[in-house]
């Protein structure tokens, strides 16, 4: 969709709600609930990769908030998309439906939002994130959702989907899953080849 007139906006962040799931957490849940526990105990080192990435995030930002006209928040941005306009946020905070995260991208038209998780590869974890996006996206008032998945290195989009019934439903029973295991205390192994294979935390688990 070509933007002809476009507000570029920054919003002001307010941190997480005490009640809210990340939505990183989330993913991290997904991927493997064991692997979410130990993250949350030991922390991850941070490996070049992610340096790497985190420099380009940077320097993204800081090109949309030299060209940003406005500063507010995401449900007045979408009230003026829904009253006609375009608008383009990047690091924008969002809390819906028990939700919490900062969306890298978002573009907002009159009758849709494009949700857009900058990443240097595609994986189940991306798309987990940018589906909880969405949901927490719903509250405001939005229909129409799309999220996307762009390399972050050249802009390269590598997954797009519309957010349906079944995405949402499947979000919020692993939000259920998440609630129960962590009332549970239990966080069970996925034991997976692949994802096990790239876990910082193989050498514990085993
Ligand atoms: S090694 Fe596998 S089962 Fe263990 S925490 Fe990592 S991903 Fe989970």
């Amino acid at each position: 969709m070509q933007l002809q007139s476009v507000i570029y906006f920054v919003s002001p962040k307010k941190g997480k709600p005490a009640n809210a799931i990340t939505v990183t957490d989330l993913a991290d849940f997904y991927i493997c609930p064991r692997r979410f526990l130990y993250r949350k105990i030991f922390g991850q080192k941070l490996t070049s990769a992610m340096i790497h990435g985190a420099r380009q995030h940077a320097k993204k930002y800081n090109e949309h908030k030299e060209r940003a006209e406005k500063k507010m928040e995401l449900g007045l941005a979408v009230d003026l998309a829904l009253a006609g306009e375009e608008l383009v946020g990047r690091e924008v905070e969002i809390h819906g439906n028990g939700l919490y995260g900062v969306i890298d991208e978002i573009r907002l038209y009159p009758e849709e939002a494009v949700i857009i998780d900058y990443k240097a590869s595609l994986s189940e974890r991306g798309k987990i994130q940018t589906m909880a996006y969405a949901s927490a996206l719903r509250p405001y008032g939005v229909e129409n959702i799309t999220v996307k998945i762009v390399r972050t290195k050249d802009d390269e989009p590598l997954w797009e989907k519309r957010f349906d019934e079944n995405d949402f439903w499947f979000v919020e029973s692993l939000k259920q899953r998440f609630h129960a295991t962590v009332r549970a205390g239990t966080f069970p192994k996925k034991e997976h080849p692949e994802v096990c294979e790239t876990c910082p935390f193989r050498r514990i688990c085993s």
